[in-house]
């Protein structure tokens, strides 16, 4: 069985990483999008288990510490992390698998999984996405403020990715993503094929 690409979608917040992540995945329903753990409390709307797994600080310190969380990092003033079973069992059974995480946490996970593929989303200009978070209208004007920040910060790490998209039109973006999973996944290195490697012997 040939395992699952383990594909990490990182870039600013209001830049449009989850509208991506759902149409890819309506795209190819066989896609696992990963679920987190964070201790931020749930927004309105949100549910357990869909959006986030949400515990207690105390509980994402005991799973860090069992090891159990594939990368972690904390983003504004909560932690977010991987839970590492459910993404080695769907890699395993050969389903590709999403990560919607932070620079941070995606750094991480290409340290610990080498064949990991990193895609970085940006915007089209720094004022677009200012206007994109403002009419999302899902934070007040400090949240949005402390978002920014923090998207000039992750910006800055753009280059450290295997590859950068820009979601102009989304139809274009979710296309080019589509496109960087598709060609992943034929190369040479992925096709552990046993036919294939008798020939070499
Ligand atoms: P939000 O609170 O808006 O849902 O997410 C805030 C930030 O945390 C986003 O940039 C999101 O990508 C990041 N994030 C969500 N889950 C994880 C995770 O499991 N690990 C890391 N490192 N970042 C995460």
């Amino acid at each position: 069985m040939i395992p699952g690409l383990l594909l990490v979608i990182s870039g600013p917040s209001g830049v449009g990483k989850g509208t991506i992540c759902a149409r890819l995945k309506t795209m190819d329903p066989t896609i696992h999008l990963s679920i987190s753990m964070t201790t931020r409390p749930p927004r309105e709307g949100e549910e357990e288990g869909r959006e986030y797994f949400f515990v207690s600080e105390a509980r994402f310190q005991e799973l860090l510490k069992q090891g159990e969380l594939l990368e972690w990092a904390r983003v504004y003033d909560f932690y977010y992390g991987t839970p590492k079973k459910p993404v080695m069992e769907m890699r395993a059974a050969g389903r590709d698998v999403i990560l919607e995480i932070d620079v941070q946490g995606g750094l991480q996970v290409k340290a610990n999984c080498p064949d990991s593929i990193l895609v970085f989303v940006l915007p089209p200009s720094f004022d677009e996405l200012a206007s994109r978070l403002q009419s999302r209208g899902t934070e007040g004007a400090e949240a949005i403020a402390t978002r920014l920040r923090w998207a000039r910060e992750e910006l800055r790490s753009f280059r450290r990715y295997d590859y950068a998209v820009v979601n102009d039109t989304l139809e274009e973006a979710v296309r080019k993503v589509n496109a960087i999973r598709v060609a992943e996944k034929c190369r040479p290195s992925f096709h552990g094929l046993a036919w294939l490697d008798s020939l070499e012997e």
